[in-house]
């Protein structure tokens, strides 16, 4: 069988030379492979399997840590955003996933359980991010309890969240790595603070584990940088193929609603993917495509299995050749500025009729 149109080619190399590139920004640091969202939409199981090196990985939820020990990843597995009551706090006793403590209420559902195995647990304080985490009063409070409870396993680890990592002139993050400071530095047990953004530019943030997310994948964090720059490499490029070419004439509409009208005769070509794989609905005419090598623009609507390329200058180009949509030659994060959107959106929006497959 041929390849499927559409279809996400996953780098595994890129992914290790992505994580090793974290330790050399983090070298005393461990890292927690953050593959929430089924790995950003790379695949959750298949990238654990390939990040043998990570010290431990974090996903959101609790089904996702399930589903990761089920697929038999064995490393530390902590859990974002924890449990809301007794039967989710077994679970992750069960399974031998770490929640993280963000809320009072989790401290009294712990000192009330009754575990077989005490969980590991991280205790999260809202240094400035407010969405997440324990106020600086109600932190002290929770860690005292939890340090005397038996659903506990000691010593608690502490973890916080920052806001504006990828902004390098924001003094917000100093003002929450002080405060976290403050409030764990007469604390034992491990800490974590940095994300992607994190890790790459702020040095103080370091601590004993980092949680890089999208470096992973190797796309940038910042706003105004490149993977490359950050000496990334993308791990997944999203192809398909070129299913129909045909000239238009000057006037003619292309697609739904007719936004798109030709101003020149153009070689109008259908490339089959749409918004129903995950690529952006909003992305604007002008988008650029690859075509085998060549950079051509999308025109007109993103319909739901198809976009249309304006092949006018790329002649050579034929029925059945590889279309690019991001990955490598490509940046995402080109592709996400032309839809007013974000990188981590396009990853986690693939959806599952594109197959991935490993190259
Ligand atoms: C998603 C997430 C991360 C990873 O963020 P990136 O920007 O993708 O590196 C780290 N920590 C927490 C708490 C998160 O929710």
């Amino acid at each position: 069988m041929t390849q499927p149109a559409a279809h996400a080619l996953l780098d595994l190399q890129a992914l290790t030379h992505n994580l090793r590139r974290i330790r050399t920004a983090a070298p005393q640091s461990k890292i927690m492979g953050v593959i929430k969202a089924n790995a950003y939409g790379h695949g959750a199981v298949d990238i654990a399997h390939a990040l043998a090196e990570a010290d431990a990985f974090a996903v959101a939820r609790v089904d996702e840590g399930v589903n990761l020990r089920e697929a038999g990843i064995g490393q530390r597995i902590a859990v974002l955003q924890g449990f809301i009551n007794a039967e989710e706090l077994a679970l992750h006793s069960r399974h031998g996933l770490e929640p993280i403590v963000h809320h009072p209420k989790q401290v009294e559902i712990l000192e009330s359980a009754s575990l077989d195995q005490p969980v590991k647990a991280w205790l999260k304080l809202d240094s400035g991010m407010h969405r997440l985490g324990l106020s600086v009063d109600e932190f002290a409070d929770c860690h005292q309890r939890l340090s005397r409870c038996p659903a506990i396993r000691q010593p608690l680890c502490m973890i916080t969240h920052l806001a504006n990592a990828d902004d390098v002139e924001d003094s917000v993050t100093e003002q929450q790595l002080g405060l976290f400071g403050g409030q764990v530095s007469a604390m034992s047990g491990e800490r974590s603070i940095a994300n992607s953004a994190g890790l790459l530019a702020w040095e103080n943030a370091l601590a004993e584990w980092v949680r890089p997310g999208l470096a992973l994948y190797g796309v940038s964090p910042f706003p105004n940088r490149t993977a490359e720059q950050d000496g990334l490499k993308p791990v997944m490029t999203l192809r398909t193929r070129l299913i129909a070419i045909k000239p238009l004439n000057v006037g003619d509409a292309v697609g739904y609603g007719g936004d798109w009208v030709c101003q020149r005769p153009t070689l109008m070509g259908v490339a089959a993917i749409g918004y129903g794989d995950g690529y952006p609905r909003h992305a604007h005419s002008g988008t650029p495509v690859l075509v085998r090598d060549h950079r051509v623009n999308l025109i007109g609507r993103v319909s739901m299995d198809m976009i249309t390329l304006d092949l006018t200058d790329c002649p050579s180009a034929a029925i059945g050749d590889e279309v690019t949509l991001w990955g490598e030659g490509l940046p995402v994060e080109e592709i996400a500025r032309h839809a007013d959107t974000i990188p981590y959106v396009l990853l986690c929006n693939v959806t599952p009729r594109v197959k991935r497959i490993i190259r």
